[in-house]
C-alpha cells in the first residue's frame, strides 16, 4: 500500500483529508491518533495512523482481539503513520512509518465519510 505524497496544505482540514481519500483509494484507512498544541493553543502537530493502528488497554484484550478471526475491524497494531506539522501557515505531509503488516481492505470502498 502506498504512502500518501508528503506534500504541504494551506491548512489542517485540507491536509488530512487528502491523506484520508488517499488512504481509501489505495485500501487502508486512516484516524487521528493524536495531536500536540503550541502554548497559545493551536495546534502545531497532528498525528495520523492506520486504522489497523493503535494501542490496546491491557495486554488480555489484545490477546482476545488478536484471537478473534473477525475481519471487519480487526486490528493488526499496524505501524503505519504520518504526521502533520505546522510551519509558517503551511500544513506539511510527514510520512512517519510507510509500512502495513496487513493487507489492503476490501472493504475500503465501502465506507463512505459522512
Ligand atoms: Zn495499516
Amino acid at each position: 500500500m502506498i504512502p500518501p505524497p508528503e506534500i504541504s496544505y494551506g491548512d489542517l482540514g485540507t491536509a488530512k483529508k487528502s491523506v484520508q481519500l488517499w488512504a481509501r483509494t489505495h485500501g487502508y484507512a486512516m484516524r487521528t491518533q493524536r495531536r500536540k498544541f503550541r502554548k497559545n493553543g493551536d495546534i502545531s502537530k497532528a498525528y495520523l495512523q492506520c486504522d489497523r493502528g493503535g494501542q490496546y488497554r491491557n495486554s488480555l484484550q489484545d490477546e482476545s482481539t488478536r484471537l478473534r478471526h473477525n475481519t471487519g475491524s480487526r486490528k493488526t497494531n499496524c505501524p503505519f503513520s504520518v504526521v502533520v506539522t505546522e510551519s509558517d501557515g503551511q500544513w506539511q505531509v510527514m510520512v512517519r512509518d510507510p509500512e502495513h503488516n496487513h493487507d489492503a481492505s476490501i472493504h475500503a470502498y465501502a465506507h463512505p465519510v459522512h
